[in-house]
């Protein structure tokens, strides 16, 4: 079991205060490192949902003044940056990543409330230079509504950061509701938040019956904002909900990242970028490269490159000091990791390094998987898994075609020795962020997001904190 001074209350929050819950039905989060139960939590519901939305409406009709928001949105990040360590070992008990990556989660979570925090001024009203109709006309700001927040288990307070900033920098209230997995680096944060002395029903939290609460979430009047970060699949059902409630929808969904290498690339540099990028949280995040591209002439040598890389990485627990890849969040992580391997290698794929132990299901040790071709699963699946899985191409028009050739379009990497090559093939690539000699990922400065089935939408900078706004404008006779 987990102890922790920030979990002395495992249940929902609204109007200011945890509440202890009603319902007798529970569920257990888990270690993954070692399947040990570290907490049974409430499956809340409905009933939970429906009372964090009446507590959220509450705040809503009172628009909070900008230099207030900034205030909270900085003591949020200075409580995070103060809590750190507590937090870091929190997400990598329930998440099971190193605990190196975890603080860095922390860090993370807080450079996106700080920015928020900076931005603010921002959404000042402003008056149009032009008196068009001879009126002078202002444009406003205003909170969207309630705002709904899902989030995935792979990064419990960095997809939480990204868009409950967003949401208190416009001045929405928000109810949370962080995923099934990894419920305690929420409650955790929560806890935080009851010491700040926000106004009650600002933010709120709600877990357990996932498609309870977001069909409560999706059909409420009062909630004009789902903001949602997981697969497309379930983004699919939620945009389907909310239609009929003509609802602003903002959608972080799958990826299938390509990572292209040129012959003339900087191979120690793309090696470098490949390994920090592939094996964060063991492979299992949306910008993670799930397809590694190479030119033909180089192939051989950048596969071998990487395995000589990927065998010295070490794989443990989080806790442990040293550990670099932890264990899969659970046994359909696991088993996702292993059918698609298996899908490859029954078509032909070649095993470098890596893969299961066999009878143990948790951790999977990393594995460069060479001779990939386009009709494996691995492919065109997310693989969340620490597999690095190496295709060739010949010309450029090739690799952007089978970069392309995804229903995803969320981030892809080109490495390339000329710098205006690399930028002819972004500009055709239909992915929200293309990093070029670079694999880095979102930064809170930045907008980032989806094209295609990856989602609609940006989080971060401004453009995150407009996801929340809605703007009106107000003519008056000049
Ligand atoms: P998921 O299964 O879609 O779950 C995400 C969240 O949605 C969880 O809180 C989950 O709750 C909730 N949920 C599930 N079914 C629901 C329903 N019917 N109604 C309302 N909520 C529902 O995704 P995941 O496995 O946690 O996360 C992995 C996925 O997230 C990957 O596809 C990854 O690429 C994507 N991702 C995208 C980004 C991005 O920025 N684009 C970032 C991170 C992750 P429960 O856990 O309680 O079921």
């Amino acid at each position: 079991m987990i102890h922790s001074e920030l979990l002395t209350t495992l249940s929902g929050y609204w109007a200011g205060e945890f509440h202890q819950a009603t319902t007798a039905d529970t569920f257990d989060v888990v270690d993954p490192a070692s399947g040990e139960r570290l907490a049974t939590l409430p499956r809340l519901g409905e009933v939970e949902a429906v009372a964090a939305i009446e507590a959220a409406r509450v705040v809503l009709d009172v628009e909070p003044p900008l230099h207030q928001r900034a205030d909270w949105l900085s003591r949020i990040a200075s409580s995070l940056t103060e809590a750190r360590d507590e937090l870091a070992r929190i997400i990598t008990l329930e998440n099971g990543k190193p605990l190196a990556e975890s603080r860095g989660e922390v860090d993370y979570a807080a450079a996106f409330y700080l920015d928020a925090a900076k931005r603010v001024p921002q959404l000042k009203p402003h008056r149009l230079a032009e008196h068009p109709r001879d009126h002078v006309w202002e444009v406003h700001h205003r909170p969207a509504g309630i705002a709904g927040l899902i989030t995935p288990w792979n990064f419990p307070l960095g997809m939480l950061a990204k868009k409950l900033a967003g949401a208190i920098a416009a001045g929405c209230p928000s109810v949370v509701k962080p995923a099934e997995l990894t419920p305690l680096s929420c409650i955790a944060f929560f806890a935080l938040l009851d010491r700040l002395g926000l106004p009650p029903g600002l933010v709120n939290l709600v877990f357990g019956d996932a498609p309870a609460i977001g069909q409560v979430l999706c059909r409420h009047p009062d909630v004009r904002v789902i903001s949602f970060t997981g697969s497309t699949a379930v983004g699919k059902q939620l945009a389907l909900q909310c239609a009929p409630h003509v609802k602003r929808i903002s959608m972080e969904l799958g990826g299938n990242a390509p990572f292209v290498v040129c012959a003339d690339a900087n191979l120690d540099a793309a090696v470098q970028h490949l390994m920090a990028n592939k094996f964060r949280c063991a492979g299992q995040t949306c910008v993670c490269t799930n397809r590694v591209l190479v030119e033909q002439s180089i192939a051989a040598t950048f596969a071998e490159r990487v395995r000589d890389e990927a065998i010295r990485l070490s794989v443990g627990p989080g806790l442990d000091e040293g550990t670099q890849i932890g264990p899969l969040i659970n046994r359909a992580g696991f088993d996702k990791v292993q059918r698609l391997v298996d899908d490859a290698v029954r078509k032909g794929a070649r095993v470098m390094c890596g893969g299961a132990t066999p009878g143990d299901t948790r951790f999977f040790a990393p594995m460069v998987l060479a001779d990939v071709t386009a009709d494996m699963a691995c492919t065109h699946e997310e693989l969340f898994g620490p597999v690095v899985a190496v295709s060739t191409f010949r010309t450029d028009d090739e690799a952007v075609q089978r970069a392309n050739d995804t229903e995803y379009g969320l981030a892809a990497y080109v490495f390339c020795g000329d710098v205006a090559r690399a930028k002819r093939m972004a500009t055709r690539l239909r992915f929200g962020h293309v990093g070029i000699n670079t694999a880095a990922g979102p930064t809170p400065e930045a907008p980032f997001g989806g094209m295609k089935q990856s989602g609609i939408g940006r989080e971060g900078a401004l453009e995150g904190i407009m996801e929340f706004v809605e703007l009106q404008t107000i003519p008056t006779p000049a």
